[in-house]
């Protein structure tokens, strides 16, 4: 169970979050939309632990995986080691597994720089599904795809939430993304001292 509960968050004495406070059950998928710069992406890292500067509390599991918007690859390792890296007790079979759920099964040797930006995020996908991640956070993981990419990133991510049952929260700016993949929707909405969610 992950609980949020921020009283505020600023950014050199700008107030960026004001109160923030939800839960995300087990195996649950939420969305989270709103404007560009309401601070949809200060509370994923403050969720993920990437930044403890704010007032409130936050409960999670340790056993996180966080996928950016960019890819995030190491362009010098090969696509196999971009996986094991990460999951030093993965097995290579494992790793070929993961692998091949996500579509890339024979671009193992192919570094970074070889592979599409649709195979990069397919290659993320991945990485953070391989650990078995009790949370699942996601910052736009499908902005800038062709549509057709986009949908069977799409379909392939909710292949993966439902066989691995992480709880979820994903930013998007796309109704149809949030319709598709999430159970629930949380809209921060600016207010005096910072974002809130619109209940
Ligand atoms: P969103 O992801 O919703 O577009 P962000 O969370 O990235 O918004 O940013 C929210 C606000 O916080 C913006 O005004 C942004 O300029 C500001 N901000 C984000 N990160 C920093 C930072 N490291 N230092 C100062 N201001 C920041
Ligand atoms: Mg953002």
């Amino acid at each position: 169970m992950i609980k949020v509960n921020i009283t505020s968050k600023s950014f050199a004495s700008v107030p960026v979050l004001s109160r923030v406070s939800f839960e995300i059950a087990k195996g649950e998928t939420v969305a989270l939309v709103g404007p560009s710069g309401i601070g949809k992406s200060t509370l994923l890292r403050i969720l993920a632990g990437l930044d403890m500067e704010f007032e409130g509390t936050i409960s999670r599991p340790d056993n996180q995986a966080f996928v950016f918007q960019e890819p995030t690859l190491l362009p010098w390792r090969s696509t196999l080691d971009n996986l094991r890296i990460v999951h030093p007790k993965l097995t290579s079979d494992h790793a070929l597994e993961m692998l091949d759920r996500v579509g890339l099964s024979g671009k193992e040797t192919l570094f970074p720089g070889q592979l599409s930006l649709g195979q990069q995020r397919r290659l993320s996908l991945a990485r953070a599904f391989a650990g078995a991640p009790e949370l699942l956070i996601m910052d736009e993981p499908f902005v800038s795809l062709d549509p057709e990419t986009a949908k069977s990133m799409l379909a392939m991510t909710r292949k993966l939430i439902t066989e691995t049952r992480p709880a979820t929260l994903f930013v998007t700016h796309e109704t149809i993304e949030a319709d598709r993949l999430a159970d629930r929707v949380l809209r921060l909405e600016s207010g005096p001292g910072g974002a809130t969610l619109r209940t």
